[in-house]
């Protein structure tokens, strides 16, 4: 992975991938190439101080492996680091939300950091190396667990004075919606992700399914389970009209889908043809594209804007 819009790289970039279920980190070596990656689950339910130590065991992990030289870190984490407070906001993890995480996690780590939204590392890692690499404005959207989007242009973050740039999947869609985690109703997270997409499913069946993770219920639909058609009846009408709404606004080069349901082919079937029932033109010509840089654009991202 080479790109010319960098300086040329003096030394390690370690990144970390703080997920809801999965903490990842990589070492990119001075090419620009992976040297080492390893996972651990967050084991979110047994408390910051758990999942600092886990975040802290891949890192001494990643620094053995280039023993100890010098490196530049950065994290990535759902959510935000507040200007006003400097505290962890809108995190899906909520036992970090409220944490002073950046200097926690600095003296956890004994080694400065940034930290930055999820959803913005993997769009900036695409934007660099990926199926960005050759458009201006990029729109990189996670959906997995939650959903979340980031703003990349001309190869760099859009942050945006509230540090709130492409936080898309808490604009709400539906004011009756279902509740979402941010204490509103209808945000596009509680319907076009994982979770969202399961919790719709339950309804729908009135939890008789026996269907357990969403790739599960696109799998039924296939199939020709009722329920799962209904659920993703409501799934791609949310998509096509969250969508849309943000080409409104944006009309990004590209819109790069990633996350555990950026895998789903009929995304780029069912969803596009969802779009075009409202997105305000009488075409649509975005390219709406799969990542291709796997699961781990996320934490490369993160690696590329370490300190
Ligand atoms: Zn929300």
């Amino acid at each position: 992975m080479k790109n010319s819009f960098q300086a040329p790289q003096t030394c390690d970039l370690i990144g970390i991938d703080l997920g809801g279920t999965k903490i990842e980190v990589v070492v990119l070596g001075k090419d620009q190439k992976i040297t080492f990656r390893e996972r651990t689950d967050t084991q979110a339910s047994l408390g910051p101080q758990h999942i600092f130590n886990q975040i802290n065991m891949l890192y001494q992990a990643a620094i053995q492996t280039i023993g100890h030289r010098d490196h530049t870190l950065g994290v990535g984490t759902p959510g935000s680091i507040s200007g006003k407070t400097g505290m962890l906001k809108n995190s899906n993890t909520v036992c970090l939300n409220g944490l002073p995480l950046k200097s926690l996690l600095e003296d956890h780590l004994a080694h400065a950091l940034v930290v930055e939204n999820d959803a913005n590392c993997f769009a900036l890692a695409e934007a660099v190396y990926g199926a960005g690499k050759n458009y201006d404005l990029v729109f990189g959207v996670i959906m997995g667990t939650g959903c979340g989007g980031g703003i990349v242009t001309n190869k760099k973050i859009r942050r945006g004075p509230q540090n709130l740039s492409g936080e898309w999947g808490h604009m709400s869609i539906d004011p009756n919606g279902p509740r979402c985690f941010c204490g509103r109703r209808g945000c596009v997270e509680t319907y076009i992700s994982g979770s969202g997409l399961e919790k719709i499913y339950a309804e729908q069946s009135l939890k008789l399914g026996k269907a357990s993770d969403a790739r599960e219920i696109f799998n039924l639909a296939k199939l020709g389970d009722r329920h799962a058609r209904s659920s993703l009846e409501i799934f791609y009408f949310s998509f096509g009209r969250a969508f849309a709404n943000l080409i409104n606004i944006l009309d990004p080069d590209i819109i790069i889908l990633g996350g555990g349901l950026s895998n789903e082919t009929t995304l780029y079937q069912e969803g596009i043809e969802s779009i075009k029932n409202y997105v305000f033109n009488d075409e649509l010509i975005t390219p709406i594209v799969k990542h291709e840089l796997g699961d781990s654009a996320g934490v490369i991202g993160a690696a590329l804007i370490g300190v």
